[in-house]
């Protein structure tokens, strides 16, 4: 039967003789006095011999380089004759022409019946290519090594405390403003060290938010109170933010804590003094209110214009001056959960009809209002309408040019959607996510308008008080569009 060259093939795959010479690794046999005596195809190749030039001609050490001469004599040689075998020996072998590559040799020594050694048989690997990854590792640890050193000079400069955690929220490093702020060793942290310094009320909250930020994996923000060294605590802002691989996972939390102990405080002292004023306020212009009234009765009965005229502006201005003692007073009882909801049905439609009169009485601003026949909304009423009559002021307020402002509403799924549109200088985006704090106010260049930052505020926590939803979509330039929308039924359903 003839052969077929596959089979040929196959046959020098595991044939021994082939595949000692053609091995992937080196073989080499030398006798105890170092004298090679057998040496594989591989191996001469790796060193640029011809089997003639090394057997019985050359010895183990004409093989390596000086140091592996070294070597071999005070170290391998010894071992040899101690052991049977000598395992991941590692030098460089030197070429006919002279150039060196590194090997790692695994030896195993033949002994006489008297237990002299005779012969030592070797494997030899090349590891030229191991040692190049060994070195781009090193290499990219290094640099990783300059950029960790980087990081952290920088952020011990910077009068802020930095953390750093894994995946799980685990904190494995902390800046030197950090350890400082807390009393501990430089490099070192510990939570059971931590958990004490933050406020018993506050720490519930901290873990609440940390394990959802961790499990939806966005950013988290908490204001809390920490313990210094002296024993008090101080109010920070606590921001994490999490880095995400190209995988979409997260790989590591980068956080901050800022010192926002005197900006809480005078907010704190800007509410009490609110307070105390609002209250001391309401009472004499509720009673000025009413004597205004019995005097506008007499002086119109007379009719002296003049007199109807000094009146007419009295009346504004004690409006306004009620108007506003009232948004003082709303934030106080808003801060307390105070805020009385009156719910019941009511058309949108006729609602948005009637809203905002004096602004249509004043005729210098057009109200465009577009609304779908038929919705009704479960809410408030009043509430939602101050809601509302505030976007329009401030429409009116900020975007004094525009005479048009936009209202409408619609349906969207089971959610009533109303929004008021100007077309005026629009709200720059870095201000936005703060617009509905509460005193927060946009500067705007050049001009001055009065206010207190406490309109938005309120609107915002009459709508949440809902269970709806506030926003502002704005580009400077563009206008400014703000929105809220509530659930068609009651909160109950
Ligand atoms: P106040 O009007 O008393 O300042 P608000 O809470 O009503 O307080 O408004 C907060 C800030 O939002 C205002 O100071 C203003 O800078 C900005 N703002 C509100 N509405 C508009 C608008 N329609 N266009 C531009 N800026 C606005």
């Amino acid at each position: 039967m003839q052969k077929s060259p596959e089979s040929d093939f196959l046959k020098s795959l595991t044939d021994p003789g082939i595949l000692y010479e053609n091995a992937p690794c080196g073989y080499l046999s030398f006798t105890a006095d170092g004298k090679i005596v057998k040496i594989n195809q591989t191996l001469l190749s790796w060193l640029g011999y011809d089997q003639s030039e090394v057997v019985n001609k050359l010895f183990y050490t004409d093989l390596v380089s000086r140091g592996g001469k070294i070597y071999y004599e005070m170290f391998y040689m010894p071992l040899l004759q101690l052991q049977h075998n000598v395992n991941e020996i590692n030098f460089d072998f030197q070429r006919f022409d002279g150039s060196k590559f590194p090997a790692l040799i695994n030896s195993t020594a033949f002994r006489d019946s008297h237990g002299k050694l005779v012969a030592i048989n070797a494997t030899v690997y090349n590891i030229t290519d191991r040692k190049k990854y060994e070195r781009e590792l090193l290499e990219a640890k290094k640099q990783a090594d300059a950029e960790r050193n980087r990081f952290e000079l920088l952020s011990d400069l910077i009068p802020e405390m930095i953390f750093t955690a894994d995946a799980s929220g685990e904190i494995n490093y902390t800046n030197r403003r950090f350890t400082s702020f807390f009393g501990l060793l430089d490099g070192s942290f510990s939570a059971d060290a931590i958990l004490p310094k933050i406020h018993h009320q506050d720490r519930f909250k901290l873990f609440k938010y940390w394990k959802r930020a961790i499990a939806i994996g966005e950013e988290a923000q908490i204001e809390l109170r920490l313990q210094n060294q002296e024993g008090t605590y101080q109010w920070h802002l606590v921001r994490a933010l999490p880095t995400k691989g190209n995988d979409g996972e997260i790989e590591k939390w980068m956080g901050s804590c800022t010192d926002i102990n005197r900006h809480i405080t005078a907010i704190q002292h800007l509410d009490e003094f609110i307070s105390v004023a609002s209250h001391e306020l309401k009472t004499p212009i509720t009673s000025l209110r009413a004597s205004l009234q019995l005097m506008d009765r007499l002086i119109t009965q007379q009719g002296e214009p003049k007199l109807m005229m000094l009146m007419a502006q009295s009346k504004k201005s004690i409006e306004k001056m009620n108007t506003l003692v009232d948004d003082l007073l709303n934030t106080g009882n808003i801060k307390e959960g105070k805020l009385v909801l009156n719910i019941r049905k009511f058309d949108v439609s006729e609602w948005l009809n009637n809203t905002c009169s004096h602004v249509r009485l004043a005729g210098r601003y057009k109200l465009h209002i577009s609304c779908e026949h038929g919705l009704n909304v479960y809410a408030d009423e009043h509430r939602i309408d101050q809601v509302i009559v505030n976007f329009v002021n401030n429409a009116i307020k900020y975007a004094p040019l525009s005479s048009d402002i936009f209202i409408s509403a619609y349906k969207d799924n089971d959610q009533i959607h109303v929004e008021v549109k100007d077309n005026g200088p629009g709200i720059a985006p870095d201000k936005l996510p703060y617009i509905f704090e509460r005193y927060f106010r946009v500067s705007h260049s050049g001009a001055e308008y009065s206010g207190l930052g406490l309109g938005l505020y309120i609107c915002a926590e009459i709508i949440k008080r809902h269970n709806g939803r506030i926003g502002v979509e704005s580009n400077v330039g563009e206008g400014s569009k703000f929105w809220f929308s509530l659930p068609e039924s009651t909160p109950t359903g």
